[in-house]
């Protein structure tokens, strides 16, 4: 039995408060993914700040036009909101394919950005992880691979970041809003995650102070021209083999804008600007989609077990900017794109 103190926070102020005076200390928010790893040794905080019940949980228009999520709205009613769902249809659509209704139910905003790899080798206390145990090794890189990554690696960890709902964040320029001891902050969604380096143990460039307390969207939602695909082993309650989200911006057949992120591939969210640079003023057609994720995929590296992987991104990619640029996000099949 490992003890641990549990405290309600009252406000934000309080919450920081008790997390800067108690090193050792983690927020608790729907309790989804950090009470399975205190269950499986792999987290022990010293003390778990219970935030659930702050008044986080509002979804408001902001003064630009954009919307601001609570960090404390729960992950069902983020992709039911009547604004989400109109505006930014692929933030709905990566929610729910994430999980299950019961976890989507308890999940918050916040915690899914902060939820930890879904690496076999960090959850088995046994076996040596750098993330885990810094310093120890990393189990996955000769051993068992599958879900791992095929970009932005180390040669201290090749885990990939498990959330649906980043990858539509990260496609729409979401920022994420943050309070500590240094005052409130907002950060790009490219600089909220980190890859691996020589410090896998660090998954975001939240300061340990610090609680986000929003999410913040731009106006521009791509609602017209976007789809979330997720491949994964089962059809639904499984995490991303792959994930492709994509906005469009179409007019006359020709790609204005493009947006283009990708999950289950590396250690955050990953964007390419080299590939939304080639896609922006290019015809809508096939060649102009590989080209994209040929340029997305030319770094990538698979480590045995995920070598698949290379190939199901590079035609998950086609797919998805396919279905985008048809205005047909839902599609399950393009027989033209294989
Ligand atoms: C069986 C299962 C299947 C799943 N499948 C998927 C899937 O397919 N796709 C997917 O995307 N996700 C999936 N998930 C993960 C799920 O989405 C996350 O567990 C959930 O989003 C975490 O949110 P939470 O509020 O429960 O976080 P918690 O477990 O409460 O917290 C997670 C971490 O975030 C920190 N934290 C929480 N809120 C804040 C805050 N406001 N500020 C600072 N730190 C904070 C906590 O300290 C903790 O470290 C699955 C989970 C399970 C258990
Ligand atoms: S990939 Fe990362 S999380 Fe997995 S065993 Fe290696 S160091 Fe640990």
């Amino acid at each position: 039995m490992i003890s641990f103190e549990y405290a309600r926070a009252n406000d934000v102020a309080d919450a920081t408060r008790q997390i800067a005076g108690s090193p050792g200390a983690k927020f608790i928010a729907g309790g989804t993914n950090l009470i399975d790893l205190m269950k499986m040794d792999v987290e022990r905080p010293t003390r778990l700040v219970d935030i659930s019940r702050l008044p986080l949980d509002k979804v408001e228009e902001t003064r630009d036009g954009g919307l601001r999520i609570g960090a404390l709205v729960r992950n069902t009613d983020l992709a039911y909101h009547p604004m989400v769902q109109q505006r930014y249809p692929v933030l709905s659509s990566a929610l729910l394919a994430g999980a299950s209704q019961q976890l989507r139910n308890m999940a918050s905003t916040g915690g899914n950005l902060l939820q930890r790899t879904r690496c076999y080798y960090f959850y088995d206390v046994a076996t040596p992880c750098n993330k885990r145990e810094p310093g120890s090794g990393c189990s996955a890189i000769d051993g068992f691979n599958r879900n791992h990554a095929i970009l932005g690696a180390s040669e201290h960890c090749i885990a990939t970041h498990p959330s649906d709902m980043c990858v539509a964040l990260a496609a729409l320029d979401a920022r994420a809003l943050a309070t500590g001891n240094g005052g409130e902050r907002s950060i790009a969604f490219a600089d909220f995650h980190r890859l691996p380096g020589d410090t896998p143990q660090i998954d975001s460039n939240l300061r340990p102070d610090e609680i986000i307390t929003a999410i913040e969207l731009p106006p521009k939602g791509f609602a017209g021209h976007y789809t979330y695909l997720k491949i994964r082993d089962r059809l639904s309650y499984a995490f991303a083999l792959v994930s492709i989200a994509v906005g469009l911006d179409v007019e006359g057949g020709t790609i204005k804008e493009a947006r283009l992120a990708l999950g289950g591939v590396a250690h955050k969210p990953w964007r390419d600007g080299e590939a939304e640079a080639l896609l922006s003023g290019a015809p809508a057609t096939r060649e102009s989609f590989l080209r994209a994720a040929d340029t997305v995929l030319r770094d990538a590296r698979g480590f045995g077990h995920n070598d698949f992987k290379i190939e199901l991104a590079r035609r998950g990619i086609l797919r998805a900017l396919a279905q985008a640029a048809r205005g047909t996000p839902q599609s399950q099949a393009d027989k033209r794109i294989s």
